[in-house]
C-alpha cells in the first residue's frame, strides 16, 4: 500500500528499485519510469501519501507512458492536451 510508504522487502528490493529521500519509488512525472528498465511508478507508491484523484491522474498518465514506450507513440489522452505524443 503506497500510502504507507512501500514496502522495500521482496519486490523493490530484489529488482534494486531506487527510493528518494522520502522513502517513496523514484520515478519522474515526465516518464514515470524507475531506475530499472521497463519498471513504472505512479500515485502513491511514487508520490507518498496523497488524495485519489492523484492517483488516477497518475495511472492514466502513466498508462499513456507505458504506451508510449512500448509503442513510440500513444493515442491515449494526455492530462496537457490530448494530441498524439511521440517519444
Ligand atoms: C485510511 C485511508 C483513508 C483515505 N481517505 C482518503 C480520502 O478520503 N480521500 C482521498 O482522496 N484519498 C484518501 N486516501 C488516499 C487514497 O486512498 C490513496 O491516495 C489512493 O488509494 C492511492 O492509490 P494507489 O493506486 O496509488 O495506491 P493503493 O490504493 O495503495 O494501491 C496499491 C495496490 O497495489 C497492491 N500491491 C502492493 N504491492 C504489491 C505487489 N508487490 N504486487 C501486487 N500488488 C501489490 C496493493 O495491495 C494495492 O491494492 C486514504 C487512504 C487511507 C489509507
Amino acid at each position: 500500500m503506497g500510502f504507507g510508504n512501500p514496502q522495500y522487502e521482496g519486490l523493490l528490493k530484489e529488482l534494486e528499485i531506487e527510493l528518494d529521500e522520502r522513502g517513496n519509488v523514484r520515478a519522474t512525472e515526465k516518464n514515470y519510469h524507475t531506475n530499472i528498465p521497463k519498471i513504472f511508478a505512479a500515485g502513491d507508491m511514487r508520490r507518498g501519501q496523497s488524495l485519489v484523484v492523484w492517483a488516477i491522474s497518475e495511472g492514466r498518465e502513466c498508462a499513456r507512458k507505458v504506451d508510449e514506450y512500448l509503442m513510440g507513440h500513444s493515442l491515449l489522452e494526455s492530462k496537457d492536451q490530448n494530441i498524439l505524443h511521440e517519444i
